[in-house]
């Protein structure tokens, strides 16, 4: 489909108006029509000016989702797509911010939504393996990384132009931090006709289950055309869920049957897991050893480096500050910053070397009566400032942005005392005066990218 949405040229000897200039965001992406609507968002297709390929947008205003609670959503799903890297998980390629808005720049998914085929009518056997295959290898990567989506539905299933399923919106997905001492997520989420028993019982479920669980309503849709939990009454429809209470269409397969059966088993501790799904007969009808293995991949070195506990924290410390860090100011998870600065840290970029401005920051500390020492490894580099009982009064983390140019971050310890040396003492210090040469500008000032 050609997308080169710029203005049409007026055709010659015609009385009508030139239409007025696509508009391009960020210097850089050419909006050229609206793909769709999410509950806080507007996608839209752009070509990207740069490279020339063409991306999905998607604008969320800040106003909206602040008010609507779902800023916390919006960084998280940052946090977590940014870490996902799958061929059946929507990549996130980019995020930018203007003063209203922030825009995720995505992979395209062209062929829309899996939910666009099913509303057309049940898909044949065959079909819906094919898409439940990509699903079950996405949501397998997923959970060894330990991350759960927790609202999966055909909706939330993009496909590519070649037919490819993309997982997309992980605006409710959940992450290790997330669970509570009992092992268990307890936050309610999830779409109505999708969700599992365990979560309308309140006492906790794994993140991994619920993830079956309407991976396995999704199969049930596929092949039938229709939802297997359904009832206008709410209530009722809850009653059916958590009973399991469903029927398969005739024309269902002995061996799918099955496997829907073991999907939608409403006890969580006999539900099939997802390396039971990958060994179920259904499923691996017709799969050749190698075809098996590569939608198996998520079993590898990665999921030994998260039971290691290495997987999900981990950030290489010598790698400058990408596109995500620099809307965000963020380091791992804590994205918090996207939505305006906690008043206690701040942060500007400086073009002097990390040494001069680490120098200082023990400088005034030592002038102060305070403890001050290094931290840091290569490429992250910082001073902690503690008081003479060991408590943390500021800290200062310099970061590479990119050649000649840091990122410098300092941070109080809370409290009044606290605040005050960072404010008074320890960030005129790190930053040099306005007129003199290696200046630096305060980015809390101007954080967002000129539209
Ligand atoms: P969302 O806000 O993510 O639910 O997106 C709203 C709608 O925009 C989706 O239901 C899709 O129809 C469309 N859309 C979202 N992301 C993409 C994408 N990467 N490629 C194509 N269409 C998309």
């Amino acid at each position: 489909m050609p997308d080169s949405g710029g203005p049409a040229p007026p055709e010659s000897g015609s009385k009508e108006l030139p239409r007025p200039a696509a508009k391009v965001l960020f210097g850089r992406f050419k909006l050229v029509r609206l793909l769709g609507f999410g509950a806080s968002a507007r996608v839209y297709l752009a070509r990207d000016l740069h490279s020339g390929r063409s991306v999905a947008l998607k604008a969320i205003p800040k106003g909206r989702a602040a008010k609507n609670g779902l800023s916390h959503n919006v960084v998280r799903e940052i946090a977590i797509m940014r870490r996902l890297r799958h061929p059946h998980i929507l990549r996130l390629l980019e995020v930018l911010a203007s003063r209203s808005k922030i825009y995720f720049v995505l992979e395209l998914a062209r062929g829309g939504e899996l939910f666009a085929q099913v509303a057309r009518g049940r898909l044949p056997e065959d079909i819906s393996r094919r898409y439940f295959r990509q699903l079950i290898s996405a949501v397998g990567y997923c959970h060894s990384r330990g991350v759960f989506h927790r609202d999966l539905k055909p909706e939330n299933l993009l496909l590519d132009d070649a037919g490819n399923l993309k997982v997309s919106d992980f605006g409710l997905s959940a992450v290790p931090e997330q669970i509570r001492g009992d092992g268990l997520l307890h936050t309610l989420c999830g779409t109505p006709a999708y969700v599992a028993p365990e979560i309308l019982d309140r006492k906790g479920y794994d993140g991994a289950k619920v993830d079956v669980w309407s991976c396995g309503v999704i199969l049930y849709v596929l092949n039938a055309g229709y939802l297997p939990f359904n009832d206008p009454n709410l209530m009722a429809m809850y009653r059916k869920i958590y009973r399991g209470e469903y029927r398969c269409p005739k024309w269902t397969s002995p061996e799918l049957r099955r496997l829907i059966g073991r999907l939608l088993d409403p006890k969580p501790e006999s539900r099939i897991t997802v390396d039971g799904i990958l060994r179920d007969p259904w499923f691996k009808k017709g799969l050749g050893e190698e075809e098996w293995a590569a939608l198996a991949k998520f079993h590898s070195a990665e999921t030994a480096d998260l039971e290691n506990g290495k997987l999900w924290k981990s950030e290489e410390p010598d790698r400058a500050l990408n596109a995500f860090d620099l809307i965000s100011f963020s380091s791992g998870l804590d994205l918090s910053g996207l939505f305006g600065p906690p008043s206690n840290r701040e942060r500007f970029v400086s073009a002097e070397p990390a040494e001069a401005i680490l120098a200082r920051a023990e400088d005034m500390g030592a002038k102060e009566g305070l403890v001050v020492r290094r931290k840091g490894e290569k490429g992250l580099a910082g001073v902690v400032v503690e008081g003479q009982i060991g408590n943390l009064v500021a800290s200062v983390v310099v970061r590479r942005l990119a050649d000649g140019l840091l990122v410098v971050e300092a941070e109080d310890g809370g409290g009044a005392a606290e605040m005050f040396f960072l404010k008074e003492k320890l960030l005129p210090a790190l930053k040099v005066p306005a007129t003199e040469p290696g200046s630096s500008a305060s980015v809390t000032d101007r954080p967002h990218p000129v539209s």
